[in-house]
């Protein structure tokens, strides 16, 4: 009698853990969430990016990805009560749609500018930052005007807004410039830290960062009003995730955790 009325309370027990588990599942039911929002792997919100893109996207000390877009993409994962899980992969199929198109991620979040071009082959969230080139040199060694370029060399970064608009510049213009276009961020920088160009063009906050980091070394020496405006991207279609993203940016916005993150990894907010 007893052992009988053990294995009942027993059997209660286990009935419960399994509902338990499945209402925890229920969010997840094999990569979609229970918003209806499909995602390529169960229980993960994956994301494309292109590292390292200080302060939107970069290795902590300890080698997680943290950064500006990584926050605010947790708030998208954490919306549809998901993880993270950040791929890194060149800019090239980010920016062309197939890293999307073949299902290596759901969303794309690479300080990437919203163009009428990409448009074409991603769909774009809401603009989530403002963005303008920028011209680095060393310290000491400022060049204000893309003509004191002639003839010398002057780096971007391939695939990237900041290479279309110099090549842009330099055909208008008929410039005398080597440009030379280097495969990410750090070999970019890396080339105007040891003098193989004389000046170098990003996103200016990405500038920004690199001189927090490295005191003394670069200076932003001229600015270029390209007017950007950057936007997380999904597979074109995927009209569920994207209102997933623009609700949680939305939300952000409102409740002021976008003015928090931006305090956390831009700083100051320029005047409006
Ligand atoms: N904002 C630039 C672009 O979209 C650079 C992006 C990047 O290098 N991650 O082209």
């Amino acid at each position: 009698m007893r052992m009988t009325n053990r294995l009942a309370v027993l059997a209660a027990v286990t009935t419960l853990a399994i509902g338990g588990a499945a209402g925890c599942a229920k969010e997840d039911k094999g990569g979609t969430t229970d918003t209806g929002v499909a995602l390529i792997k169960s229980g993960s919100l994956t994301t494309c990016t292109h590292l390292p893109y200080a302060p939107f996207q970069s290795k902590d000390s300890s080698g997680k990805v943290v950064g500006f877009d990584v926050a605010l993409i947790d708030l998208v994962a954490t919306k549809l009560s998901v993880k993270q899980e950040i791929v890194d992969t060149p800019f090239e199929g980010i920016k062309s749609g197939a890293d999307l198109n073949s299902g290596k991620c759901d969303v794309a979040a690479a300080g990437m500018t919203i163009t009428d071009e990409r448009k074409k082959v991603l769909d774009f969230s809401d603009p989530y930052f403002d963005a303008t080139q920028a011209l680095a040199t060393q310290t000491g060694k400022e060049v204000k005007t893309l003509e004191e370029l002639a003839g010398k060399r002057l780096g971007v970064q391939g695939g990237t807004t900041g290479e279309d608009y110099i090549n842009t510049q330099v055909k208008e213009k008929s410039l005398k410039i080597e440009v030379v276009s280097y495969k990410d961020l750090a070999a970019l920088q890396q080339a105007l830290a040891t003098n193989q160009v004389v000046a170098a063009v990003n996103d200016l906050p990405v500038w920004n960062e690199y001189i927090k980091a490295n005191p003394g070394k670069v200076v932003v020496a001229a600015g270029f009003d390209t007017g950007e405006q950057y936007g997380f991207a999904v597979k074109k279609g995927n009209a569920e995730l994207l209102k997933a993203v623009n609700e949680a940016l939305a939300a952000a916005r409102t409740d002021g955790t976008y003015d928090k993150i931006y305090a956390e990894w831009i700083g100051a907010k320029p005047a409006a």
